[in-house]
């Protein structure tokens, strides 16, 4: 359990704090922006004034839902590995390939040496924490996906490019921290991929992590929990989001053999489905997720990004999640009085 360390970064969250994993969808304005910057029609600094617009429309709408920890929504950002790779230097955009559905990415290639240059994510965090009192989590892609979702064509092996990813990656961390960041989500979802590497995610976690002052997230979303399960819980986070509560593992065998040691932030809304899960279906899925760790661990959240569904299906499925979260909430409170 870790809201000692919450508390002694200032901030104080009730119980089950509710957030977003991230990315959440762009307003339409934006999209056609977007369109117009990527055909030259556009400046740089036009099209982050439209996305400027968008993060407070964001922001606005999670302060309506009470979301107790809120994101930026990534209005800025296409994909998130291209993000990053396109502002390191040593890395560069490749051809397209085909990635996760039906979507088509430029796939990063390690062309050289890894180098941070400069703050790729801390001026928008600035700017979403300057216009709200809640706390706004600072959120990059880890060194493990970045690794793994790139060409590597300049390191002897994996590991190695994993590692000087990680190097680089801490500046960004250190930088957010630097500008005020308390809560720092690490995305992970490469991470179960190859279970043989787990020893590699942990070590990077920690070059990113290690002795920084800020709460940190590792977010894994879907993947084969079961094959890095306990191993994963060596993860230098203190807490891990996963997407657990559609899979079909059996988390309450896993974790009678081996608790679960950090804060949890339970998955409880599907992204990749327009139907908004009732409120009564969330709250099943809070107290299933209440059998796994002690109330003061337990986060919720929906289960990855809704950057692909409608602003109108986020705004009704976060609001579920909210109300479920609250009533679980107001029980939980009553029963210990
Ligand atoms: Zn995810």
């Amino acid at each position: 359990m870790n809201r000692a360390v919450l508390q002694h970064l200032g901030i104080e969250l009730p119980l089950f704090p509710t957030t977003t994993v991230g990315s959440l969808p762009k307003p339409p304005d934006l999209v056609a922006a977007r369109a117009r910057f990527a055909r030259g029609g556009m400046s740089q600094r036009e099209l982050d004034e439209v996305a400027e617009e968008a993060v407070l429309f964001w922001l606005q709408r999670q302060e309506e839902l009470g979301l107790d920890v809120l994101v930026d929504g990534e209005m800025y950002r296409g994909d998130m590995v291209a993000y990053f790779a396109d502002q390191l230097d040593g890395m560069e955009l490749g051809g397209l390939v085909r990635a996760y559905g039906n979507r088509y990415y430029h796939k990063p290639v390690i062309r050289g040496a890894v180098r941070w240059e400069q703050p790729m994510t801390v001026g928008w965090w600035r700017f979403a924490q300057s216009h709200t009192q809640k706390p706004v989590k600072a959120i990059l892609t880890g060194p493990y996906t970045m690794m793994d979702w790139s060409f590597n064509e300049y390191y002897p092996d994996r590991r190695v490019a994993c590692l000087a990813l990680a190097h680089e990656m801490r500046k960004e961390v250190q930088a957010l921290a630097a500008a005020g960041a308390k809560i720092v989500q690490i995305d992970e979802p490469a991470l179960s991929v190859r279970p043989d590497e787990l020893p590699t995610a942990i070590e990077a976690t920690r070059i990113v992590t290690e002795g920084l002052a800020v709460y940190t997230i590792t977010h894994a979303c879907y993947g084969a929990f079961e094959h890095i399960y306990p191993g994963m819980l060596n993860l230098p986070t203190h807490n891990l989001d996963l997407a657990i509560s559609q899979s079909a593992i059996d988390w309450i065998g896993l974790m009678r053999s081996a608790p679960f040691t950090k804060d949890l932030s339970v998955g409880v809304l599907d992204v990749h489905t327009y139907t908004v899960e009732s409120v009564h279906a969330v709250r099943e899925r809070i107290e299933r997720a209440m059998q796994l760790v002690p109330r003061e661990a337990l986060w919720v959240t929906p289960d990855c990004g809704l950057k692909t569904r409608t602003i109108e299906e986020a705004i009704e499925k976060l609001g579920n999640m909210v109300t479920a979260t609250r009533q679980v909430r107001d029980s939980a409170v009553r029963s210990a009085q």
